[in-house]
């Protein structure tokens, strides 16, 4: 799930969230419900040439509202192109994705708010204002978020600060990988994120238990980068051990694993089979009994 940017200045945003909160408890929704599909579009080969074929994810299109062709033009051409990205960062999913677009007149953004589906189908639900220009739709971080958590399972919604910080960790990663964030642009967003949220884990519970107070007080910025500094220190120790950063080992789990687990304890149990390490289910088992102070003391 996306946080509204802006502290939620419309009512209605607001009631969806705390509508999607009261279910779920978190962004993810945990949904078999599979909606009309009226265009079923991006075949995954479309060159007889093998060296140009290009690979795409198979997505689903589910029009929820009446949009016209430009419309529809613009919103597939965005998309197309974040799974571009979406495939250099986690290498082709092996499931079809469903897209439900959704028209949105409110927000001040191309995307005002955004939520993925899990259960049988794996799919994102995309509320759109189309006033937007395709520019400011690519630069926008809400596809990268959303896609980014279909790399893993679903967790459950007692573990929104794993989920969460997954996907605002790989966001970044897959929008420098698509080009509109430089390396540079990353590090310091991390940084300053990262030390943005110190200051909400000066505690004694652990980050899980700081996390579900967050929650509670709608502190979605804190509670998605304090997941966040998870996956960063992964990435860190990954980069100085072993020599790979985090995206390729997500990489390789999409690829050989993406199916079946659905903890956050069996994630990193195989994060660390593919890594021949235990870095992950340490570091998770730091996390869940260290106090979140000493998480972050290097933030
Ligand atoms: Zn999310």
């Amino acid at each position: 799930m996306r946080y509204i940017r802006g502290y939620m200045i419309r009512f209605s945003i607001v009631f969806s969230i705390v509508f999607l909160v009261i279910i779920t408890g978190c962004g993810e929704i945990n949904s078999d419900t599979q909606k009309k599909v009226l265009v079923s579009a991006l075949p995954l080969i479309d060159s007889p040439d093998a060296r140009e074929i290009p690979i795409k994810n198979t997505i689903i299109w589910h029009w929820e509202n009446r949009f016209e062709k430009q419309e529809v033009h613009k919103i597939k051409q965005w998309l197309s192109v974040i799974d571009v990205a979406i495939i250099d960062t986690y290498g082709k999913y092996p499931f079809d994705m469903h897209f439900y677009i959704h028209r949105s007149k409110s927000g001040n953004e191309p995307v005002p708010w955004a939520h993925t589906t899990r259960g049988k189908d794996q799919g994102v639900h995309f509320h759109v204002n189309t006033t937007y220009s395709i520019t400011e739709f690519l630069t926008d971080w809400t596809a990268q978020h959303e896609i980014s958590h279909l790399s893993i399972p679903f967790v459950g919604k007692e573990n929104t600060w794993f989920s969460e910080g997954y996907a605002t960790y790989m966001q970044c990663q897959v929008m420098q990988v698509q080009g509109v964030l430089t390396s540079d642009d990353v590090k310091y967003k991390y940084a300053t994120k990262l030390a943005n949220c110190k200051q909400a884990y000066q505690s004694d519970l652990t980050v899980p238990q700081a996390a579900d107070s967050l929650k509670k007080a709608w502190n979605y910025p804190a509670l998605y980068w304090g997941g966040a500094s998870f996956f960063w220190k992964l990435n860190a120790q990954y980069s100085s051990e072993i020599q790979k950063t985090l995206p390729r080992v997500i990489a390789e789990y999409v690829k050989c694993c993406r199916i079946g687990h659905r903890s956050p304890e069996e994630i990193c149990e195989t994060l660390d089979q593919i890594t021949e390490t235990k870095i992950a289910s340490k570091l998770l088992n730091d996390y869940k009994t260290e106090p979140a102070r000493l998480m972050f003391e290097e933030f």
